[in-house]
Order: C-alpha cells, then structure tokens, then sequence
C-alpha cells in the first residue's frame, strides 16, 4: 500500500511535460524547433535560445549583412590577409578540408559565380562573364593561416559563401544547446538540414523526403534517430529559362547550376558534414557521388537522378 502510494507520488512528477514546436524564418530559411520537456517554461526557453543562436550565427556569416565578419572577409581578404573570429575560422577550415575530399566539388569559392544570380528575379549572369568569374572559383586560392587565424584570398574578384554548411553547423550547435537544456527529445532543422535528438516518444522519428517534382508530395521517408540528414534539391531556389534550370547548386567546374541530378540526402552523426556532403554529391552525381559516400565510414546517401530514380549508398541498401 505504501509503495502504491508512492507510485501515485512520483508518477506525475515524471509524466508531466509536453510537446513544444515553434518555427521561424531566420538565415534566409525556415527553422523548426519540436521538443518535448517535462516543463513547459523551460522547453519554451529552449526554443528561444535556439532561435538566438540560429540568428547569432546569421549575423556572424551572412554574405548580405554588411556587419558581418564574412561580409568583411569578401570586402578585404583579396587585398590583405583578414583575422577573423575562431569560431569564422574553424568552419572555413572544414570547408576547405571538404572540398579537398570531394576534389573541388564542394567548393565556398563558387560565391565568385553565385553572386550573380538573383533566383527571385530570374537573373543569371551572360556566359561571358560566368566564364570570367568560373575562373576565380577555386578553393586552393584561399588561404589560411593557423597561428594567425587570418583569410587571404589569391584573386582579385573572389568571394566565398558558407550557404552549403553554415546550416548544418548550426543544426549541431541547435542540439547541443538542447541537450545541456536537458531536453532528451528534439527535431531541429533548417530549410534541408535536419538533426534528431533521441526519439519521437517510443518511435524513431520519421524524416519526409520531398518528391523533387511534386511540391507537398514525399518521395520516402527515413526513420531518425541520434542524427543528421541534409537534403540538397534543384526545386527549392530556381528559376527556367529557355529550358534551363537555373538553381543555387553551382558546378564549380562550369559555373552552371549542377544538373546531373534532382536531389541528394545525405545521413551522418554531423549536420556540419551532412550538409556539405549534400552540396557536395549534388555536385558529383550519381556514380561519383555513391563512390564518395560508400568510401567514408558512417555516412549514407539517398540520391534521387534525373529520371527520378531512386539510387542508395551501400549501407541503405544492406537495411
Ligand atoms: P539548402 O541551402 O537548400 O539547404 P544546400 O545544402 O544544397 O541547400 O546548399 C546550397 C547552398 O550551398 C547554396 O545556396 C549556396 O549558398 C551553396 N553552394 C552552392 N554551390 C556550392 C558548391 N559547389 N560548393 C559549396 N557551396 C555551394
Ligand atoms: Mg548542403
């Protein structure tokens, strides 16, 4: 009798919570925060400081906000090294590991090119001076100094755009500040990065891939659980002209929109990593897109080709 009245007790204190959600537009996206906490405050809190971090890394790496630090590298690096921030640092220095490892298909040096598009108002730059600009894309042109911690770029007329990875980042940094919140139960995500904290109740949670050519119809869904998943689409941001499909995927080797594909997902413990590898296999296709997937331990690939196809990288494939 006693423990049953015990039971009584306690039984609330650990039943008692709810689900939160809340969604934003910040970094040029739409950020959604799920949760659940026993305390609806402090899961409101939560959120809050999510959205806090979101918009303090937007203002840090914006290429629009002209008080941002990368605002100031594009203004400056090309005439002297620029020091920058730790924290500014540190993320274009995994970029450029990444575009050593894609051989250049990830590169934040495409910016030279991609600031010439305007997908609202369907502008693209005249193939005269893509082709000038294509030749300012190389990330090898970029160079770091560690005991510094200073940027320098080797071509006048470079810019670089951390749009490929800065949402990934910030979906990890998401999570961390939920957890040490104690929140044990979460989906953030951001436009196409997503990352999950533990479950949905008792189940994975269940991740929707949108079909690239039916807008608000999924082409498969994914069970989550502990992990990232990044999804790069030629549907999002995009205009047609003359039968092209202008996106915000940029072939760095062309300086055209990458059009071996229609969209990749890529599954890791990293949004940081899942999102440029996104970009990344986008950039790549099918063949050598599998082949780098299959080659790195602990990631996996969905990509859905041009003829719709559904390809997966050989850990999928063994489920
Ligand atoms: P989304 O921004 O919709 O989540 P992605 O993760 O694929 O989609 O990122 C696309 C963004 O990546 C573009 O808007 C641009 O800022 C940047 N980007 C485009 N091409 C490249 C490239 N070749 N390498 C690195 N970043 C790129
Ligand atoms: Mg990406």
């Amino acid at each position: 009798m006693r423990n049953l009245l015990l039971i009584l007790l306690i039984f609330p204190i650990f039943c008692y919570g709810e689900w939160l959600s809340d969604e934003k537009a910040i970094m040029g996206t739409s950020v959604k925060i799920t949760l659940w906490h026993h305390d609806k405050s402090h899961g409101e809190a939560a959120i809050k400081a999510v959205f806090d971090e979101m918009e303090r890394i937007n203002q840090l790496m914006s290429p629009y906000i002209n008080s941002s630090e990368l605002y100031s590298v594009n203004k400056n690096a090309a005439i002297q090294p620029v020091k920058i921030s730790n924290e500014l640092y540190l993320l274009i220095k995994q970029a450029q590991l990444i575009s050593a490892q894609t051989k250049g298909a990830f590169d934040i040096t495409f910016a030279s090119v991609g600031f010439l598009y305007n997908y609202r108002e369907r502008i693209s730059p005249s193939n005269q001076v893509r082709d000038t600009n294509q030749a300012l894309i190389d990330y090898r042109q970029v160079e770091l100094n560690d005991k510094n911690q200073t940027v320098h770029f080797k071509q006048q007329g470079m810019k670089i755009d951390l749009g490929g990875i800065a949402k990934g980042y910030a979906v990890d940094n998401a999570i961390t500040i939920l957890k040490s919140q104690g929140v044990n139960s979460a989906l953030v995500s951001a436009g196409g990065d997503t990352k999950a904290l533990g479950k949905h109740g008792d189940r994975p949670w269940l991740l929707a891939i949108q079909d690239p050519r039916k807008k608000g119809k999924h082409a498969i869904q994914l069970p989550m659980e502990n992990e990232a998943i990044s999804t790069s689409g030629d549907y999002e941001r995009y205009f047609i002209q003359d039968g092209v499909r202008h996106h915000h995927i940029i072939d760095p080797k062309t300086g055209h929109s990458a059009a071996k594909v229609q969209s990749v997902s890529i599954i890791g413990q990293r949004g940081v990593m899942t999102d440029a590898l996104s970009t990344s296999v986008f950039v790549l296709g099918v063949k050598d897109g599998l082949a780098l997937i299959n080659s790195m331990p602990n990631f996996e690939a969905l990509i859905i080709d041009k003829d719709r196809k559904l390809h997966f990288s050989n850990g999928l494939l063994a489920h």
